[in-house]
């Protein structure tokens, strides 16, 4: 069971691969497994409550299902190892995210019956996996993440995943390209690169300019439409790796960079590098030199000392920057990070209201950015049917990042998930559009598809 963030999820995939690649059975289905894995978040309040109602659930087919042991694996573990096992009794095993490599021998020491006492397997997480690791992965076959790194250097006043992931540890160019050539041989399409701080990717090796290094092995790669990097801190961008976005077809005109506050005093509190005005010249400098760029943002609200005047700031620089995407977080109070010391601590309702007010600036911007698209034609890849019917597809183009932005849904036409396809916009709601195929590698004459030409959300 895997809960959290892209990172967790390919750690869940290598943990996946290594268990199958050791002569585990693999089972959907919880009631049917003898070891039931929890791969835990440990980021915020929430995903920690998340984390551990899901443990205890699982809890419970120790007494009813065929659970013999049950492990808490993922950030949640590494942070709080063995006090995770007093707390929750229910558990046999804790392992780090240090450990995961390591997962098959774990089960295989916690289904010993005398060895079934309650354990902790971590260690200083030094492990990163490379593309010789077993993986198996999750979600759609054409589009992978591909982590590059793990860990983080930064002291962000407000952030845990140093705590929880270390310092930052870069895998080889020659590793990740490697892994990337694999996949594209495996029919991917979108290549997701993550890592806690991608523009720092390298620096750990003595990679002078490391990020753009890499992106220029990635784009000869044969066979991929997109490579998509998330996670962008607003430093260390250099011209040099603007050009090679706005050179380059492969690499998705698309940036995700968290500014997570705007105001210049409230930069500092949060020990974040750079200022207002650097960061509205990059912004400015990535719309300026790359055309049709999607630009994804998010901010932190309700931080300690966030007062009314650096609130209505940000407000009124949402409204201004128009951000093609943004998301706001509430402040949590992280134990063990440096703003959990600090004054100015601010209420849980007032934090609320701020985030409903800036998700209120940001909803008719959207709109409007996605009404601009109708009556475009769009080249889109084709993730499938939704859950919810089977008379549309849903497909995404390249400012539309899997899992986090929304989709295409396309009521006419035919396509295979994997496909890259053109199609027209009709219609657009806040998040989504609605449009029909014109131009499609499966495009037979087939009976069309019959369904509501609009959304309404
Ligand atoms: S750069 Fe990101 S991962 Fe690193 S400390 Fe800051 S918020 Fe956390």
């Amino acid at each position: 069971m895997n809960l959290g963030c892209t990172k967790n999820q390919v750690d869940a995939e290598i943990m996946l691969g290594t268990l199958a690649a050791n002569g585990f059975e693999l089972s959907a289905d919880p009631d049917k497994a003898e070891v039931v894995i929890i791969n835990t978040c440990g980021f915020i309040e929430e995903a920690k409550q998340e984390s551990i109602n899901t443990i205890i659930e699982h809890g419970e087919l120790k007494k009813s299902g065929s659970c013999k042991v049950l492990i808490a694996a993922g950030c949640l573990a590494q942070r709080y190892q063995g006090d995770l096992l007093k707390e929750l009794p229910e558990l046999d095993g804790v392992v780090g995210t240090g450990e995961i490599g390591k997962i098959a021998d774990i089960c295989k020491k916690l289904l010993q019956p005398k060895k079934r006492h309650q354990r902790v397997f971590i260690s200083q997480p030094p492990y990163l996996y490379d593309e010789m690791a077993p993986r198996i992965r999750l979600g759609h076959s054409h589009s992978a993440y591909v982590k590059i790194a793990e860990g983080c250097n930064r002291n962000c006043a407000f952030c845990a995943i140093p705590i929880m992931r270390g310092k930052q540890r870069s895998r080889p160019i020659e590793s990740i390209v490697a892994e990337a050539r694999q996949l594209a041989a495996e029919g991917v399409k979108e290549l997701n690169l993550i890592s806690q701080d991608t523009v720092n990717y390298g620096v750990d090796l003595g990679i002078r300019q490391g990020f753009t290094a890499l992106l220029k092995q990635l784009v000869k790669v044969k066979g991929l439409r997109w490579i998509r990097p998330f996670y962008l801190y607003p430093q260390q961008v250099t011209d040099e790796l603007i050009a090679l976005y706005a050179g380059e077809e492969t690499l998705a005109k698309y940036i995700d960079m968290p500014f997570q506050h705007i105001n210049d005093a409230m930069l500092k509190r949060m020990h974040r590098l750079g200022g207002k005005a650097d960061i509205t010249a990059l912004v400015e400098k990535f719309r300026s030199r790359i055309p049709g760029l999607t630009f994804r943002t998010a901010f932190i609200v309700g931080f300690p000392g966030e007062t009314d005047e650096a609130f209505s700031e940000l407000k009124a620089y949402v409204e201004e920057m128009a951000f093609d995407r943004m998301a706001a977080f509430l402040y949590s109070d992280e134990e063990g990070v440096p703003a959990e010391q600090m004054d100015g601590k601010v209420d849980r309702e007032l934090m609320q209201e701020r985030q409903n007010e800036l998700l209120a600036v940001q909803e008719p911007i959207a709109l409007a950015k996605g009404r601009a698209l109708i009556g475009r034609t769009l080249e889109v890849l084709v993730d499938g049917a939704p859950e919810e019917t089977e008379h549309l597809l849903e497909a995404r183009h390249e400012g539309l990042a899997p899992e986090i932005d929304g989709v295409v849904y396309i009521n006419d036409g035919v396509a295979k998930p994997g496909e890259l396809v053109k199609v027209k916009i009709t219609d657009a709601t806040t998040y989504d559009l609605v449009g029909h195929i014109v131009d499609s590698p499966s495009s037979v004459p087939t009976v069309p598809r019959r369904a509501p030409a609009v959304l309404h959300r």
